[in-house]
């Protein structure tokens, strides 16, 4: 049987979906089922290439049981509430659909479970400013780091307060980790997924990624402080837009150009091998220059520096790289 003939279900609206899961025992069959579900199980490993058969799915008495709800009737009930949507119903019981997933998914990654912190400890990873000790925090799911010495990378306008970055980081990702790991994990996860942006993919909901710059006009940024017209160091900022979840990543062009190829063949040259998704893009963004070479139309020069070279990328409005030149430096 053709499980897919099983998946075309209406389309659920969002208050249904609310209203479907706003009950303990319906939540309760959704996390049993994820606690029972082993992704290791040649049945579940089978799944990828194959359509699904249903055998490694849980039965009805086994989950009855599992969630000790009380009576059969009732638990019916709600189960047959999720199944379609949430849960499918298979030849030998009942497994998880991708929504079902989602959730559990969602919950176990602690972004409604808990709250826990790590206290600011200074790790093994150099400031790009001053080579001082890079100190990590950890609040409201948020990993922080900055520098022991110095303001940063990103200062208010007075140039008294800042960090080098701070960023989202699901409570999970502290297990089993060291401060010095969670910087780099938080890191090579937030990297990643404004690759994927500046690829045009939404890394949460997949959409199409509509993509915008701000260029500061009479951009001033001090020794210290940020510029007191944008707040920040760096004169172009890019924006990633999902608009269909939402999800939003803004940040320095200086970056995001570090995940161009050219980029990566020109430090290989250079007997460097450069992972966007790590701390040394941080580093490497310091060293890039932001030129606009032309108003109208618009005409972006980012020049990389590495050894006795420099790789220049020239930009359109579309943030297209138009033209790419590798020169000696100081030529
Ligand atoms: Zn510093
Ligand atoms: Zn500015
Ligand atoms: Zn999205």
């Amino acid at each position: 049987m053709n499980h897919r003939d099983r998946d075309e279900s209406s389309p659920l609206s969002p208050n249904d979906a609310f209203a479907i899961l706003a009950n303990e025992t319906r939540f309760a069959i959704v996390q049993t089922l994820w606690e029972l579900y082993d992704p290791n199980d040649p049945a579940n490993v089978v799944k990828f290439s194959e359509l699904y058969d249903g055998d490694n799915a849980v039965t009805f008495s086994e989950l009855y049981e599992r969630v000790g709800y009380g009576d059969t009737g009732n638990f019916s009930y709600h189960l047959e509430q999720l199944t379609d949507h949430f849960v499918r119903q298979t030849d030998t019981g009942y497994e998880l659909t991708e929504a079902g997933f989602e959730i559990a998914r969602a919950v176990v990654a602690g972004t409604v479970r808990e709250r826990p912190r790590i206290d600011a400890a200074e790790i093994d990873a150099t400031c790009p400013r001053c080579d001082a000790p890079v100190v990590v925090d950890y609040e409201d799911h948020h990993l922080s780091a900055s520098c022991s010495q110095c303001p940063g990378i990103w200062q208010d306008s007075t140039g008294e307060d800042g960090v080098l970055f701070t960023f989202p980081f699901p409570p999970t990702g502290l297990s089993d980790r060291t401060p010095e790991d969670a910087f780099h994990a938080t890191l090579a996860f937030n990297l990643n997924r404004i690759q994927s942006f500046i690829t045009g993919i939404c890394p949460d909901c997949s959409s199409e990624v509509v993509e915008s710059i701000d260029v500061c006009e009479t951009h001033e940024p001090g020794d210290r402080g940020g510029c007191p017209r944008c707040n920040r160091q760096h004169r172009i900022e890019v924006a990633e837009v999902c608009h269909q979840c939402k999800s939003v990543a803004r940040g320095p062009l200086t970056i995001a150009i570090l995940a161009h190829p050219a980029v990566a063949a020109f430090y290989h040259d250079h007997g460097i091998e450069h992972q966007f998704a790590s701390w040394e893009t941080f580093r490497r963004a310091q060293t890039v220059e932001e030129e606009i070479l032309e108003e109208d139309p618009l005409r972006i020069a980012l020049t990389i520096p590495c050894g006795d070279e420099e790789l220049q990328l020239c930009l359109d409005d579309a943030l297209d790289v138009v033209d790419v030149t590798r020169s000696t430096r100081g030529c």
